[in-house]
Order: C-alpha cells, then sequence, then structure tokens
C-alpha cells in the first residue's frame, strides 16, 4: 500500500468508545469510516458511513468490512488473530495479526517480554494443579493471576494473598488458563504512548501518569511527575518494543514504577488507549489521528502537550442517580466533556471521560477530585 489518502476508508473491528473516536478524527480529515461490531448502533457506529454487525469470528462478515475498506485496524485486542490473518490476504492489516497474536495471550506477552529482555514482575504460567503450585512458588505472595485470553479491567483478575487463596482465585477465574505474577508494590504507574510507521520511525506522545481504582483507570495526569532519566528509559524501552514487534499504528506499553524507582512493564496495547485520551484536546495531535496517520501512511504529527491536563474516566456507575449534573460540570474552568453514546450506563462500564486543561497540572488534579468527589456522592 502507499498513502491511503483522505476520501479513502477505514475499517475497524470492534465499535467501541476508541473505534468512536477513531471515527470522529477520520471524517474530520475527510475519511469514510466502516466499522464492525456484534452489538448494533454502539459508540462507533454512530458516526461511521458503514456498519456492520456480526460477532468478531464471523470471516464473512469480517471479509465484507475488507472489501468495503482500504485498510483494517481493531479498537480491541480480542479480535480472532486468524481472521486479521484471513483479512490481511485482502486488506492491509495494521495491527498485525502476528501482533495481535502474541498481545491478546497474556503468556504469548510475557514470553515476548522476556526474550526481549524487558523488565517485568516475577511470574509463571498455570494450566493444571501442579503448575499452579509451582507458578505460586515463582511469584510469592501477594500475587496476581490473571487469564490468558480476554481480560480487561480487572476482569478475568484474581488476588492471590496467601497459600490459602490460590485453589479459589482459580476456580474464580473457572480454571483457565492464567499466569500468576508477584503483586508489585509500585509507587507510580506510567503508560508510554507511542506511533510508529511503516518506515520505523517512532514518535511519543507524553508520558501518562496513569492512577487506578479497582483495576481500573481513573485519571489521567500529563505531565506525568517522573524524573526525566526515567522517562527516557520508559521511552526507549516503548520504541524497543514496537520495532521488536514490527508494529505500526498507536501502541501504549503501560509501566509500574517500582518504590526504588525501576520500570517494570506491566502490559502492551498495540493501539489507541484510555491512557491517551487526554491526547484528544490538550495535544496538537491526538491519538487517534496519529494511529490514522500511521496506518494510512502519511506523516506523523506534532505530539505537542498544548497545556497540561487530567483526563477523569466516567463510569456507569455515576449515572446511578440519574443523569449526571452536566451544568455545574461544564461551568468549571477547562473542562471538556467526551461521552460515548452508551445507551445503558452499568456499573463499572466506561461511558465517557473529563479533560480538565489547566496552566497547573496541580490544579487540574484537584479539579478532577472535586468533581469525581461531587459525583460519587451524588444521592441515588
Ligand atoms: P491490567 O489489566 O493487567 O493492566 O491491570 C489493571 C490494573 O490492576 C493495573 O493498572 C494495576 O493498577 C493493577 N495491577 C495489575 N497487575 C498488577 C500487579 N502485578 N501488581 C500490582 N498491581 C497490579
Amino acid at each position: 500500500m502507499t498513502t491511503l489518502s483522505p476520501g479513502g476508508t477505514i475499517g475497524i473491528l470492534g465499535g467501541g468508545q476508541l473505534a468512536r473516536m477513531l471515527a470522529l478524527e477520520a471524517r474530520r480529515m475527510g475519511y469514510r469510516v466502516a466499522v464492525l461490531d456484534p452489538q448494533p448502533r454502539g459508540p462507533a457506529a454512530q458516526v461511521a458511513d458503514i456498519e456492520i454487525v456480526a460477532d468478531f469470528n464471523d470471516l464473512r462478515a469480517a471479509s465484507e468490512l475488507a472489501e468495503k475498506s482500504d485498510v483494517i485496524t481493531v479498537d480491541t485486542d480480542h479480535i480472532p488473530a486468524h481472521v486479521l490473518e484471513d483479512l490481511s490476504g485482502i486488506r492491509p492489516v495494521r495491527p498485525s495479526a502476528r501482533v495481535v497474536a502474541t498481545i491478546q495471550d497474556r503468556l504469548k506477552q510475557r514470553e515476548f517480554l522476556e526474550q526481549l529482555g524487558a523488565p517485568q514482575a516475577p511470574w509463571a504460567a498455570v494450566s493444571d494443579l501442579e503448575s499452579l503450585n509451582q507458578a505460586a512458588k515463582v511469584a510469592g505472595f501477594p500475587s496476581v493471576m490473571k487469564t490468558r485470553r480476554s481480560g480487561y479491567d480487572g476482569k478475568g483478575q484474581a488476588r492471590i494473598a496467601n497459600p490459602l487463596d490460590l485453589l479459589n482465585s482459580w476456580d474464580s477465574l473457572a480454571r483457565q488458563p492464567a499466569i500468576i505474577e508477584s503483586f508489585v508494590d509500585f509507587q507510580q504507574e506510567i503508560s508510554v504512548l507511542l506511533a510508529r510507521d511503516v518506515a520505523g520511525n517512532v514518535r511519543f506522545h507524553p508520558i501518562a501518569e496513569n492512577l487506578h481504582c479497582d483495576h481500573i483507570l481513573h485519571t489521567t495526569r500529563v505531565p506525568a511527575r517522573i524524573a526525566p532519566e526515567l522517562a527516557e528509559n520508559a521511552r526507549t524501552l516503548g520504541a524497543h518494543i514496537a520495532s521488536a514487534l514490527g508494529h505500526v499504528g498507536m501502541m501504549a506499553i503501560e509501566f509500574f514504577v517500582t518504590r526504588d524507582g525501576n520500570l517494570l512493564v506491566n502490559e502492551i496495547a498495540p493501539r489507541t488507549h484510555n491512557s491517551g485520551h487526554y491526547t484528544f484536546g490538550a495535544c496538537v495531535t491526538s491519538q487517534f489521528e496519529q494511529h490514522l496517520r500511521a496506518i494510512c501512511e502519511l506523516p506523523l504529527g506534532d505530539t505537542t502537550l498544548m497545556r497540561p491536563v487530567v483526563m477523569l474516566n466516567l463510569l456507569g456507575d455515576l449515572w446511578a442517580g440519574g443523569e449526571p449534573p452536566w451544568n455545574s460540570i461544564l461551568e468549571k474552568p477547562g473542562v471538556h466533556l467526551h461521552l460515548y453514546g452508551k445507551q445503558h450506563p452499568r456499573p463499572k462500564r466506561k461511558m465517557g471521560h473529563i479533560l480538565i486543561l489547566d496552566d497547573s497540572a496541580d490544579r487540574a488534579a484537584a479539579l478532577a477530585d472535586t468533581i469525581s468527589g461531587q459525583l460519587v456522592s451524588r444521592p441515588s
């Protein structure tokens, strides 16, 4: 493929919020958008030109998407890799089937990182009772069990406090193939957001400092409060990972910063990422535009942060007392609202986010806390 110019069609497997924001940016730039998702009229389909409703393993539907598109991308790591492999015979697929196959299986991802020499918490694979006990010895206590496949936002995870928890934890995950890794007593979580183009050029967005609650991203703060050398090491490692995978497009690499100031890779997402939402409003080029530029073989964009920013995720729990009070949120300075068009605000479901831009990241963070507190303490 050479450059796919505006006017061409971007095909997206998965129609959630990442696809929605990608589609919004694509349409702004003059591209057409086709989306395939099992749920009709989801966040991305609402703003797309073409909607195909089908399961992700429906090869005929996926081929139809490819026929109607000029390039294929994904908004989730859970698209079956064999489907991507098949589509690559019809259109360029970015990220490739090989990359997605490595990432969507936590064991393969950890093995890949190990081969690369990337630092990670001690871990081991679990497939039967014998390996369960062996893995517990490697990871120690406390530790975290994670299913090899289909986990996200803490789903498919169980904390193991002591040896007595071991079997219960695996039972709670229906004894699926899993890994166990040491629980990391980190001082910070950060993510490196980068884009890699077909020629291998890599460009970084500013590193994000992330706070999770119950395994789900709560806030992202940028600039991150980290030492310049640590930031450089994280970027170098991130670029190394993206290059070793031969990745094309956006990639997020989540790291723990340990109490003694070392980096451990937590996980890799070969796509746009929640911790990069801040770029869509606070950077010259958003992560969504950057992903499009990479997969369409356009020059990568300027990633400069225009203003310090805090992103606050809005979960479905906040709708328990009815629609959140948007007026009192939006009257505050520097606040921008993003909602994803989801009909049913279930607990823990990502419904939207707000960005708070301020010349002071501390002030933006304080306002995020105030807003979050107000939303949480509303009577239901
Ligand atoms: P994950 O889906 O693996 O990214 O996990 C979501 C969040 O759970 C992470 O961002 C951490 O806040 C927490 N978490 C996951 N694995 C570990 C670990 N090994 N040690 C400590 N916290 C963890």
